[in-house]
């Protein structure tokens, strides 16, 4: 990637403003607002770090929530200030505006490693309408631009993308530098056999990065309610299960291109059914799914059933590269969380390259407690898709060339 990086720039005694992501899953605890997954704040560590250790002056810019153009309190980064304060160990001194008087003041009397965070962008509707005027008195507050904020980088927001042409140069953060290695480099050419797992809810969704896929994958294991829409396309009986009905043709599309291309694209052989999506539903197993036998009348499938489960770790076994989007069941219920959690294991034991993409995919690895068992598990939801399908992102694209 032909883009300026960190380490390009000269930092020392500038004002950095770097757009990070902090938009952190949190809960209200004793009336506080407690975070209860720190990935992305603590992926962003090595970008403030290295302003810190280099003299620089560094304004953290983030979003969170959607608060819609106007300050709403619960979506303030307050907490997020004190609880970078912690991780740091030095004060983050926490700006109650994002642009004008109040953070012109604290920045003025910032020293060299000092830390400030602007108060969220989304409480302005010039930061999600790109709006010129907004960029300009974000880009005002410093000297240099660097983008760490991977998860926001599919958006032409101000503090992402318009803010680059008020600033002399911009640069790529560490944490988003590794996301491009990852699922952009390392992905281009991976080393074979090449494995893809997607679940999740869609086909819609998925439909891009299947396409671009298709191009380098071997094997493609298609898990989740999107098996659903496979199966139909086949002449399955799927029940009551979700399913889109409009994209059956696009369905029945994908599983010619695959046969044209020569890629292995299994769906689930079974499946865990039942009546009520819900935990404490009993599931049973279908038994073996085909065009006769499938889904019954009335009932969901939830997740991949055992034989299935068998099949796909054989896959993985043969990998030397592995990629993952999409849980392959209703994972947020304990019960249907079998044939997700077996993947994640099966790809914990794996010798080969493993990476996963997307917001739930992440999630279920994490409540696994096999994150660390993994090559490299993006922060960026939407972002790592779109990076996936080969799409050029707004928020890198928009940094300086080198
Ligand atoms: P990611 O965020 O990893 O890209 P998605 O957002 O596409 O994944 O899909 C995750 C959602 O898909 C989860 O909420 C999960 O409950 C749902 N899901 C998975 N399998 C099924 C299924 N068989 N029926 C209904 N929903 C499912
Ligand atoms: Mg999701």
């Amino acid at each position: 990637m032909n883009k300026l990086r960190l380490r390009d720039l000269e930092v020392r005694g500038k004002r950095v403003l770097v757009r990070v992501d902090f938009n952190v899953p949190t809960e209200e605890r004793d009336g506080r607002t407690a975070i209860t997954d720190d990935t992305r704040i603590r992926e962003s560590l090595p970008t403030i770090s290295y302003l810190r250790e280099n003299g620089a002056k560094t304004i953290l810019m983030a979003h969170f929530g959607r608060p819609k153009g106007k300050p709403v309190d619960k979506y303030s980064l307050r907490p997020v200030a004190d609880y970078l304060h912690t991780l740091i160990d030095h004060p983050v001194a926490f700006s109650h505006d994002t642009i004008g008087k109040i953070p012109e003041e604290i920045i003025a009397h910032l020293n060299e490693g000092d830390v400030t965070l602007l108060e969220n962008v989304r409480f302005h509707p010039g930061e999600e309408a790109n709006d010129p005027a907004f960029a300009e008195s974000l880009a005002k507050l410093g000297d240099l631009y660097v983008n760490d904020a991977f998860g926001a980088a599919h958006r032409a927001h101000a503090s992402t993308a318009g803010i680059t042409k008020f600033v002399k140069q911009s640069a790529m953060g560490f944490l988003m530098e590794k996301e491009i290695q990852y699922l952009s480099h390392e992905l281009a050419k991976p080393a074979k056999p090449f494995v893809v797992i997607l679940g999740g809810s869609k086909v819609s969704d998925k439909i891009g990065v299947i396409k671009a896929l298709m191009e380098k994958a071997d094997s493609i294991l298609i898990g989740g309610a999107m098996a659903n829409t496979f199966w139909k396309a086949q002449g399955v009986p799927i029940g009551a299960s979700r399913v889109e009905a409009d994209k059956v043709d696009l369905a029945r599309e994908i599983l010619d291109l695959a046969k044209k291309k020569g890629v292995r694209f299994l769906l689930p052989v079974d499946a865990i059914e039942t009546q009520k999506v819900e935990a404490g539903s009993p599931g049973r197993n279908t038994g073996r799914v085909t065009p006769t036998h499938g889904i019954s009348d009335g009932w969901q499938a939830v997740d991949i059933g055992h034989a299935t489960v068998t099949l796909y770790e054989d896959e993985i076994a043969k990998a030397k590269t592995v990629l993952w989007n999409g849980p392959v069941g209703v994972f947020e219920i304990p019960a249907f969380a079998t044939g997700t959690i077996a993947i994640a294991e099966a790809l914990a034991r794996s010798k080969a390259t493993t990476i996963i993409g997307g917001g739930d995919s992440v999630t279920a690895v994490t409540q696994a407690g096999l994150a660390d068992k993994m090559t490299f598990i993006s922060t960026g939801g939407g972002a790592s898709l779109e990076l996936l399908e080969g799409k050029e992102l707004p928020g890198i694209a928009a940094l300086s060339d080198r």
